[in-house]
């Protein structure tokens, strides 16, 4: 396939726009390719707001964000809290500068290890990633050349590692003007992700967990098995019985059922895919990708497919339906039955 340079990419600005009386979305610009944009959500909450996420930290972000509040007559200083739906970057990135400005607390699932410890030793962390990769037989040329890439640019789109002053769990409410919000564990696409639900109007805020467009993504090395526990926090979701998704990205939407279940139908196919990759001999992850999704790695898909893939072998093993075979690097094949 020929590579064509993709035309630069005029620069998007915030956006805030009403989703429902005393709910806001702002659509703040993300740097990454394929991924233009993120959503917070403010809602209405006394003489102030409740913030749900925060776009990611990177040179003249907290204008947008700001931008995208003036549109919709808000300001920075109206924020009374800030949740965050998990700690990514896009999603946590700029909590340190909103708490700082507004002066509010931040209420996040402890498990952000995830983010926080990375961002503390962005070193630590990218040879830790190299050596994973080097493990799942990614060869020695790419990884070289990924470290020389990378070398100098470790950023996290991090403002500056805050902890959460309250751990998010179940049983903690936010309270709005729309009603009480209640707090829902739903690991998986990263070990500290939340969802928030206010049951009688059947909002609920789905961060990354639920998304317009069925895009998979999990969080490798933190938990036993992000896959099943993605698919048990899918669960968690369709019980809800949700009437309208304020999602991380791209627009709300209503049909929230469906989309759990697109979410489980695609996750299932590719634990299949994976599954036969390994029936008739020993693979590496990183023989496994090309098989699976019908291509070889680039270094734009190389750390989102290669943790998948990672974490469907970890869930075929967890289900005793794939076992590693002591190989440098390390290969899978299906389990033997015992
Ligand atoms: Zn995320
Ligand atoms: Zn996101």
């Amino acid at each position: 396939m020929a590579r064509v340079a993709e035309p630069a990419r005029k620069r998007e600005l915030g956006r805030g726009e009403r989703v429902l009386p005393g709910v806001w979305r702002l659509r703040l610009p993300l740097p990454w390719p394929g991924v233009p944009h993120c959503n917070a959500f403010a809602v209405a909450a006394g003489d102030g707001v409740v913030l749900f996420d925060t776009g990611m930290h990177e040179p003249g972000s907290l204008g947008h964000l700001e931008r995208a509040l003036e549109q919709v007559g808000l300001r920075l200083e109206h924020v009374r809290l800030l949740v965050c739906t998990h700690a990514h970057s896009d999603h946590y990135g700029q909590a340190a500068s909103i708490i700082e400005r507004a002066g509010c607390e931040l209420w996040m699932h402890p498990n952000h290890a995830h983010v926080t410890a990375s961002a503390a030793d962005p070193e630590q962390a990218f040879r830790r990633r190299l050596e994973v990769a080097r493990q799942s037989g990614v060869p020695e040329e790419p990884l070289r050349r990924w470290a020389q890439e990378r070398a100098g640019k470790l950023s996290y789109g991090i403002a500056k590692i805050v902890l959460p002053d309250r751990d998010l769990l179940p049983g903690v409410e936010i309270v709005t003007d729309l009603g009480t919000w209640s707090v829902h564990e739903t690991p998986g696409h990263a070990p500290s992700h939340v969802c928030l639900f206010q049951a009688e109007r059947r909002l609920l805020i789905s961060g990354d967990h639920l998304l317009g467009r069925v895009s998979l993504y999990y969080d490798y090395g933190w938990t036993p098995d992000p896959a099943g526990e993605f698919l048990r926090s899918l669960d968690v979701v369709d019980r809800l019985d949700a009437r309208l998704c304020l999602a991380g990205h791209g627009k709300p939407f209503t049909d929230v059922r469906a989309h759990v279940q697109a979410n489980r139908a695609l996750a299932g196919e590719r634990i299949a895919a994976v599954r036969d990759a390994i029936a008739d001999e020993p693979r590496t992850a990183f023989d496994v990708v090309p098989l699976v999704y019908g291509a070889e790695l680039t270094p734009l898909t190389a750390n989102w497919w290669l943790a998948e893939t990672l974490c469907y072998l970890r869930h075929l093993e967890v289900e005793g339906l794939a076992e590693r075979v002591a190989s440098e690097p390390e290969r899978w094949r299906a389990a033997r039955a015992s």
